[in-house]
């Protein structure tokens, strides 16, 4: 047998695959690919014996690895990098600060479409014809098999095409739109519209010509009447919805159309998300307070020195006006910034607001936006676009010229990613990549996180302090209603005191709205047994079921297991059965009982799920069409309503009983941040919690608005016990599905981390849920002096003693996770 000699290689490059590899492979370069590589750009390479991977090339260098041949790399993907050495450079501490693989930091960097693997989907995209006649061959002929059958794989590509390197194709394809990744398409993005009314063009332009509009109508007293009331709503919002014109006048679409055809009103669809826009162009700002002036004036003084500053603002003190500020003055300069939100899903009012403001100079970045809307602000990042607004995802942009990093609400718990790795904390890591930048980073909130306001303390960070709502405007009146005493005197109802009943019935009728916040969403988390033991609990997880009336079944929160509500105990018999504890749904529907004449709606989990059914919620809400909100801590975020007098807290216990080292923190955030939609414009708000343990300290502290006293106190217990900021905590989770095989790896870790962890290990023991979705886990936490420089030395031990205990025969199926500053 003859062959050909395969072709020289050039040079080998570290190629970073999208895997959990410990580290980059490497690969050669074939003399004829040589002048395409450098570092950050893309190539095609086969790992193990069929996969074909795209990866990110790392280093390219003149010498081979010793000792074995290394496979050569197919194509190159990429003309320019895509990704840049300063970028490279944060993907690596964050994969060495939080514990994982570079891969596993480059999955969650780069949008699915950078990423193509040889099972990735293809699928005909919108921009497809059936005219294909301005395609070369090649991609006439993946069209062709497209057209036939619904999806291709990368791998059916390379097949149809004979040939390894598809990606130039595929790209081509992709970028006009005749090709989509199957991911995009299942997310296909179908703006919800709602009908609506607007005058017709003479009309609309000079409304003093209503009067010829009107003359036009004069036989007709409905038409007639429908226009004043058209005219009314105008006033009210910004767009007319049709169905509240029926509503206002009880007409119907006789009428209306009567009106279309002469000329007076038209139809139009509306994108829901765009509902509460008023307009195109740019909004003009107000003037700032004095005191945000002044704020101001020392944010620019304390950066001087320091590289991290926090905003210190009660709610509704204006911190948002303050960045709106900080950003224009950047843009001026030519600056980039990042703006950071905690969940974007829930901060439309923000955003709609520095849309009105900076219009296209913000570009929104966020894990719900599809593959192909994040790869355009990738790029638009590339071209410098000045104003980044996103969640945590958005730290991964390639910037060009970041000068401000600016993290809202920086104490908010969801800025923690926690599945799958990097688990990273949004906020810490934003300090880390300005650093890298050299940008200036300020942190706000109403309610500093004690690691923040630690940071403080030492003088690591400056801190500017607004104390005073904006325009005069007085911080809510806080009161406790003391449950057992409301018990004692019979004013209970439901979950109800007769005191926040009272309030509530005193604020409507006062034309103002509540808000009423229960910590958990469902009907009742607890269905069980009056005879015996027994509660319904989910069939994979160690945790009881929730009912969910509207959907009339059990629901487990963790894995979504449904079961039905059962007629008679499955262990005794009894049918004496009954739900207990109360959930969002429950609130909603009692409340309708006590208050029948009162709009009422929820916001949680389960009414949010549509994309644009939070921005729904909340804009019904500004508009009054409903009064009072109940909602989970999603009512806890960034929302500014005007006309709100009362808010409710329904359990203060339940949050305060929560059994970890934070509950204390999240409990006197929670209250102070849901206390603080109240009462922002026209007269001092109302905030009433309930609770059974009036006397405890927390309660107190949230009463006074007494953050200091809080933080002080809280110090001491942290200390005590070891905890952050004192001490830095990792947690270590193990999983199987077999007890017998997960204590068996946790004995194991225990044996090797033991003698050199000594007290700082704790554990193995069960997490608060012991089982979830079939899986058993016991975790570790090991506590670390924050001095101890032997925080990363650490870290590379424990997850050399994790390998060592995956490594162990028997123990394949086994999971483990390593979270870095768990929370
Ligand atoms: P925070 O973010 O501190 O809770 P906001 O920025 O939402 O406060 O401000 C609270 C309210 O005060 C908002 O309705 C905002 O429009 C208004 N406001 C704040 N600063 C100004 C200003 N300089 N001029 C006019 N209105 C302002
Ligand atoms: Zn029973
Ligand atoms: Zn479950």
């Amino acid at each position: 047998m003859e062959l050909h000699p395969a072709e020289p290689i050039a040079c080998y490059v570290e190629v970073l695959l999208p895997l959990a590899l410990a580290r980059p492979y490497t690969y050669g370069v074939p003399e004829s690919l040589a002048h395409l590589v450098q570092v950050g750009v893309r190539v095609e390479v086969q790992f193990g014996k069929k996969k074909h991977y795209t990866g990110l090339v790392t280093a390219v260098a003149g010498q081979g690895p010793a000792g074995y041949d290394a496979k050569p790399i197919i194509g190159v993907s990429d003309e320019h990098p895509i990704v840049y050495p300063a970028q490279l450079k944060f993907w690596e501490w964050l994969s060495q600060y939080y514990g994982c693989s570079l891969g596993e930091v480059m999955n969650a960097a780069l949008p699915a479409h950078f990423r193509l693997v040889s099972d990735t989907l293809l699928a005909l995209g919108p921009a497809y014809t059936e005219d294909l006649a301005d395609l070369d061959d090649k991609e006439y002929l993946v069209a062709e098999a497209l057209s036939i059958q619904p999806t291709l794989s990368v791998k059916q590509v390379q097949d149809i095409l004979q040939q390894r390197s598809v990606w130039p194709v595929l790209k081509r394809l992709l970028a006009r739109g005749i090709l989509a990744v199957e991911e995009d398409l299942k997310e296909k993005y179908r703006p919800r519209t709602v009908a609506c009314l607007r005058l017709c063009p003479p009309f609309a332009e000079r409304p003093t010509e209503l009067k010829e509009a009107f003359e036009r109508l004069r036989k007709s007293e409905r038409q007639t009447e429908a226009l004043l009331a058209f005219i009314q709503l105008s006033m009210q919002f910004p767009h007319v919805r049709r169905e509240d014109l029926y509503k206002t006048i009880k007409t119907d679409s006789t009428v209306l159309n009567a009106l279309f055809r002469k000329g007076i009103l038209e139809p139009y669809e509306l994108e829901v998300s765009r509902l509460g826009d008023y307009g195109e162009g740019e909004e003009t700002l107000s003037a700032l307070s004095e005191a945000q002036e002044k704020a101001l004036g020392e944010i620019m003084e304390c950066f001087g020195s320091k590289e991290v500053v926090l905003l210190h603002g009660v709610t509704g003190s204006g911190k948002t006006r303050l960045y709106v500020e900080l950003i224009r003055q950047a843009i001026q300069r030519g600056e980039q910034v990042l703006y950071l939100l905690p969940e974007i899903a829930l901060s439309a009012q923000v955003v709609g607001r520095l849309r009105r403001i900076f219009g296209n100079q913000v570009a929104v970045y966020h894990s719900r936006l599809s593959n192909n809307e994040r790869v355009e602000v990738w790029q638009k990042t590339l071209q410098g676009q000045p104003l980044l607004l996103g969640a945590r995802s958005a730290l991964f942009l390639p910037f060009q010229n970041l000068k401000w990093v600016i993290v809202d609400e920086e104490h908010d718990p969801s800025y923690k990613q926690h599945e799958p790795n990097p688990r990273y904390q949004g906020r810490d890591t934003a300090i880390f990549l300005g650093h890298l930048a050299g940008a200036k980073i300020l942190l706000g909130t109403a309610t500093p996180s004690v690691e923040t306001y630690y940071n403080v303390k030492t003088k690591k960070y400056g801190v500017v302090t607004l104390s005073e709502r904006f325009g005069g405007a007085q911080m809510p009146e806080m009161r406790v209603v003391d449950l057992k005493q409301a018990i004692r005197e019979q004013r209970m109802y439901s979950h109800f005191s007769g005191e926040l009943l009272d309030a509530l019935r005193e604020t409507l009728a006062r034309g103002e709205q509540a808000i009423l916040f229960q910590n958990r969403r469902g009907f009742s988390p607890v269905y069980r047994c009056d005879e015996c033991t027994w509660y319904a609990s989910c069939a994979h997880c160690d945790v009881g079921l929730t009912y969910h009336k509207s959907s009339q079944q059990l629901r487990c929160h963790y894995c979504n297991y449904r079961a039905p509500l059962v007629p008679t105990c499955p262990s005794c018999g009894s049918s004496k059965l009954s739900l207990q504890g109360f959930g969002t749904e429950k609130i909603e529907d009692e409340l309708k009982i006590y208050l029948p004449e009162a709009g009422i709606v929820r916001m949680d989990y389960d009414t949010v799920k549509g994309r644009h059914a939070h921005a729904q919620i909340i804009q019904d809400f500004e508009e009054g069409r409903v009064q009072v909100l109940v909602g989970t801590q999603m009512v806890t975020k960034g929302l500014d309503f005007e006309r709100v007098g009362l808010v409710g807290i329904l359990s203060a216990d339940q949050l305060l009983q929560f059994p970890d080292f934070r509950s204390a923190e999240r409990a006197f955030q929670l209250m102070i941040q849901v206390g603080g939609r109240a009462g922002r414009k026209l007269r001092p708000g109302r905030v009433l919690i309930q609770t059974y343990n009036s006397a405890h300290p927390v309660l107190r502290e949230v009463l006074a608005h007494d953050f200091t006293g809080f933080f002080k106190r809280e110090l001491q217990e942290r200390q005590h016990f070891h905890y952050p900021p004192y001490h830095r905590l990792i947690r270590i989770e193990l999983r199987h599905v077999k007890p017998e095989k997960v204590n068996q790896a946790a004995m194991a870790l225990a044996d090797r981390l033991a003698p050199s962890l000594g007290e700082r290990l704790c554990g193995p023991s069960m997490p608060g849920v012991g089982r979830v979705r079939g899986q058993f886990i016991l975790e570790f936490l090991i506590k670390i002096e924050r001095s101890a420089i032997g925080v990363a030395r650490t870290k590379a031990f424990l997850r050399e003693s994790i390998e060592q205990v995956q490594g162990i025969e028997g123990l394949s199926g086994l999971r483990v996770t390593l979270d870095v500053d768990p929370s």
